[in-house]
């Protein structure tokens, strides 16, 4: 155990748990919590700054848990929480919202993709998100955080954030600067349909995506119906550089099977692309099939998840609190 790693991550409330929550984020989870202390977050908080169904986002709050319990996670050895059940990282992202600049804020392309063309119309919070996930992070010194590369520029921001905070009120160290732990083989997976795309749970086409709860009949017909290539397989990388969609089933099959994309190339090279569908429908049935079965039955019992989530956020508070009244003491406020 490696005791001045603590990794912090959260997952969003907001859907359907996919391909790339389960490649990106909660498999690189599962792993950390074998060697580290693991804070593990579903950030209700972020999930409202787009409207949520009040019942929906209940509902959602607890099967995200489900797929992290499903997906290997254990609370026992991490803490598992809902992020609005521990009331300082409100808190703090207001601190956070007075050191954050907003010529930060204006350079962040999620912002700018989640808004759309309407950004008059989206909510402060979605604007700010950023300065809240700075908060997750730092409320309880997190140094590393396991994300997709889509979180890299947030991730940066928290950066700064912390490096603002300490240097205004002279503290050098006091906030660490976590590090984000990024996935090497896929990053980020992209849609099935749009290789240009990350897939996404609010992307509206169901068949851009592999969800955890998909049945084996769902993901054979969303492999074969996934955008490709008419060409063959080529043996090197190189040539599938204005092919996304190919690149994102190789690299996909790649990261599943644990064979390094140079060799699934080799190995494919001159064979169509039904071929290496077939592969990946095979895997990912076998992989993503029992995650799913284990999260229905989980939702089963509702109250089982109430409580794992009310005794991590009692664990979670208690580092929180002694956190925040530093923080408060290294601003003035009395
Ligand atoms: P979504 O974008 O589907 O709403 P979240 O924002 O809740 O998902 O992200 C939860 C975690 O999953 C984050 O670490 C994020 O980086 C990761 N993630 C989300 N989508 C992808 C993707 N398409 N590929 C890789 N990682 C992803």
């Amino acid at each position: 155990m490696n005791n001045k790693k603590l990794v912090f991550s959260g997952v969003q409330p907001t859907g359907n748990l996919h391909l790339g929550n389960y490649l990106g984020a909660l498999k690189n989870f599962v792993l950390l919590q074998k060697e580290s202390k693991c804070i593990y977050c579903v950030v209700d908080l972020h999930a409202i700054t787009v409207f949520q169904k009040p019942e929906t986002l209940r509902s959602n709050i607890l099967e995200t848990t489900a797929g992290f319990i499903a997906s290997g996670l254990d609370p026992v050895k991490s803490i598992i929480f809902n992020q609005s059940s521990v009331s300082g990282h409100a808190e703090l992202a207001w601190i956070f919202s007075c050191v954050s600049r907003l010529g930060w804020l204006n350079r962040m392309t999620q912002f700018k993709d989640k808004a759309g063309s309407d950004k008059e119309k989206a909510s402060v919070g979605l604007y700010i998100y950023p300065n809240l996930m700075a908060a997750d992070i730092l409320l309880y010194k997190a140094t590393h955080v396991p994300v997709g590369a889509d979180q890299k520029q947030h991730l940066e921001l928290s950066r700064d954030i912390a490096q603002k905070f300490n240097k205004d009120f002279n503290c050098a160290g006091f906030f660490p600067l976590p590090e984000p732990l990024i996935p090497k083989n896929v990053s980020r997976v992209m849609s099935l349909r749009d290789g240009t795309k990350k897939m996404s749970k609010t992307e509206e086409s169901d068949y851009s995506r592999i969800n955890l709860k998909d049945s084996a009949d769902d993901i054979e017909k969303k492999i074969k119906k996934a955008k490709s290539d008419s060409s063959v397989i080529p043996d090197n990388i190189k040539s599938l550089e204005n092919k996304p969609e190919a690149f994102n089933l190789l690299s996909i099959y790649s990261e599943v099977s644990k064979i390094n994309l140079d060799k699934v190339l080799k190995e494919m090279s001159g064979k169509d692309y039904s071929y290496v569908k077939k592969n990946l429908t095979d895997l990912l049935i076998s992989e993503i099939c029992p995650v799913g079965k284990e999260i229905k039955k989980l939702m089963g019992d509702k109250t089982h998840l109430e409580n794992i989530l009310q005794k991590g956020s009692e664990k979670a508070r208690i580092i929180a609190e002694e956190n925040l009244k530093n923080i408060r003491e290294k601003i003035g406020l009395i």
